[in-house]
């Protein structure tokens, strides 16, 4: 079976000098991804990988570097999806957890498909997956725009995106922070197709928020014999229309994956006042889709026989 991956690195009206970091976290991310499906290695394993160098490379918002909660924590939540079994795991509001996408690998693995808070992070624990303090997670960027928002400097626009943006209006903290939620999609040569993302939600979130990330059907969905898609954006948004579920039942109905993928975001922006974000799909076959109503998506994918393609 020939072997595709995709990855992206957020949906949002990403600044111009932060387009090359975008670049760069992905392309590392397919790489460490295409090393594993390309020595024969598992779909899960790959995008595992990739998903974890994203976490680990503060540019995004996912493990190190993610976005701060109303309360100046970070929060983390991933998922996992095996499109062959159809299992799937899931964590939310980690604290002290750096790489989520291991962590949701494990549940996957597990009697649950579920776990957040205290009760996942002594699950972490009990797999011998080491703890670290929020603080840990926190970057500088973050922690000056948290401050920024706290005294007033920013305002809070669920779903802002500065390419729509009110002349008039404060900078939204989605202009400054953005929707840099991190996710891959594989394609191994047994034919399975495995989806993952990861993410620390949106600035200033309430503690205890979840978005669509970890659910199953809107951030993310896997079935090997139809396709994969992975979501990003305004959670809020997509959670209400079941974004990656509806992308894969397009694929379902016989659309070929890049229109599936307009389609989708076509249909968020139509049923949700403001719906806004991005989708990537990857079929059975090693055929890719990607669409997006930001101002940008930084993404990287790579198909057997053919180079990476990268973009943003
Ligand atoms: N979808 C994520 C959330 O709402 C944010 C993102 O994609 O960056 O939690």
């Amino acid at each position: 079976m020939p072997i595709a991956m995709i990855v992206h690195g957020g949906a949002w009206a990403i600044p111009d000098e932060q387009v090359e970091p975008h670049l760069t976290g992905c392309q590392t991310a397919l790489a460490a991804g295409w090393a594993i499906l390309a020595a024969g290695g598992t779909a899960l394993a790959a995008c595992e990988a990739a998903v974890r160098v994203m976490e680990d490379d503060p540019v995004f918002d996912a493990g190190t570097g993610a976005v701060l909660t109303s309360a100046g924590t970070v929060e983390l939540d991933a998922a996992v999806m095996d499109g062959h079994s159809l299992r799937y795991g899931a964590v939310a509001n980690l604290r002290r957890v750096r790489n989520p996408i291991t962590l949701a690998r494990h549940v996957l693995d597990g009697p649950s498909t579920f776990l957040a808070g205290e009760g996942a992070e002594q699950f972490a624990v009990s797999v011998g997956l080491p703890l670290c303090a929020n603080a840990d997670l926190i970057v500088v960027r973050e922690r000056v725009l948290w401050e920024a928002w706290r005294v007033g400097q920013l305002s809070e626009v669920p779903g802002g995106d500065s390419s729509a943006g009110e002349q008039d209006q404060p900078p939204s903290a989605h202009a400054v922070g953005g929707h840099d939620t991190v996710g891959a999609i594989a394609l191994d040569e047994a034919g399975n197709l495995v989806a993952a993302n990861s993410t620390g939600g949106t600035s200033f979130k309430l503690p205890g928020r979840i978005g669509d990330t970890p659910m199953v059907g809107c951030g993310l969905y896997a079935d090997a014999y139809v396709g994969g898609a992975v979501c990003t954006g305004w959670g809020e948004s997509i959670v209400r229309v079941a974004l990656a579920r509806r992308a894969v039942e397009l694929l379902e109905r016989g659309l070929p994956p890049q229109s599936a993928a307009e389609l989708a975001i076509r249909t968020l922006a139509r049923r949700v006042s403001g719906g806004h974000g991005g989708c990537i799909i990857l079929t059975p076959g090693g055929r890719i889709g990607l669409a997006w109503n930001t101002r940008r998506m930084a993404y990287a994918y790579r198909q057997a026989g053919g180079e990476p393609i990268w973009g943003c």
